[in-house]
């Protein structure tokens, strides 16, 4: 076969497999799972309708929110043991809270509100890589491993946590712009929400205690007064600063103008 043969050939081998790859399994081929594995750069629309040239891993897109949002506190539970697994999560390498640039932007604006009060942001967890949902998954389908029960699902039966929507195979915070946090006073303490980030359980809802489109708090035996003011302080200026709150979490919030509404990331969380 002449060399040029063979060059056409293989371009067009090459079109049919990234062609398969990006219609698999999704309607009009729009959601793509980066798993490191694609060869080429992708070029991705954001809701600017600008094109942005991202790399192979989407990894440029990303910015360390420390370098960016003043006197922020990250504490990543998943880069450690204690969390409603028991083990560090596959794709945590450094104790960094990375998100889109965009997302980053709004932290800050947070972190500069919460200071004019004498508060600050903590972050627990931010942008979460599709393989450290996959460890989530696989640990919700084992069963007999219940060392964490006590501190984050001492309520539920680990049988019914993926489909009580606890645990779900796929997550906002693969798209990097969703972060899970709680505020901190000036002498470093969070503020008393009623229960932990991740306490898998009808007490985390923020509706528990009160209706949080009013505020208006609703006496009852598990969220005190306090307890869902606070959580409303959290609430609201997230919200003040273009975060969507969830009605299951109180910690858990996502940028409303997300930039990439249809795409979960894959790579590691390390230091840029
Ligand atoms: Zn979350």
């Amino acid at each position: 076969m002449p060399h040029f043969c063979r060059t056409s050939l293989f371009m067009f081998v090459v079109a049919f497999i990234v062609a398969a790859c990006h219609s698999d399994g999704f309607p009009n081929g729009s959601e793509q799972t980066m798993t490191g594995d694609e060869l080429m750069p992708v070029e991705v629309h954001d809701d600017t309708s600008r094109v942005i040239d991202i790399d192979t891993t989407g990894r440029s897109a990303f910015v360390d929110v420390s370098a960016v949002a003043q006197g922020v506190i990250v504490e990543m539970r998943y880069c450690d043991t204690f969390n409603f697994v028991g083990t560090r999560i596959d794709g945590y390498i450094d104790p960094v809270a990375l998100l889109t640039a965009r997302a980053a932007d709004s932290i800050k604006a947070v972190c500069d509100d919460l200071a004019s009060q004498g508060l600050t942001l903590k972050i627990y967890d931010a942008y979460r890589p599709q393989r450290a949902v996959d460890h989530f998954v696989r640990w919700s389908k084992n069963y007999a491993d219940t060392a964490m029960k006590g501190c984050f699902y001492p309520n539920e039966d680990k049988h019914m946590l993926f489909a009580n929507d606890y645990i779900s195979s796929h997550s906002a915070h693969s798209r990097g712009s969703t972060v899970d946090v709680t505020i901190v006073d000036n002498r470093g303490q969070e503020l008393d929400m009623g229960g932990h980030f991740d306490l898998m359980d009808a007490s985390s809802h923020p509706s528990c205690g009160g209706n949080p489109a009013t505020g208006q708090y609703r006496p009852n035996d598990t969220i005190s007064k306090k307890q869902f003011e606070n959580r409303m302080l959290l609430r609201a200026v997230m919200s003040r600063h273009g975060f969507r709150p969830l009605y299951t979490e109180w910690w858990h919030f996502t940028l409303r103008n997300e930039p990439y509404r249809e795409r979960r990331f894959d790579f590691h969380v390390a230091r840029l």
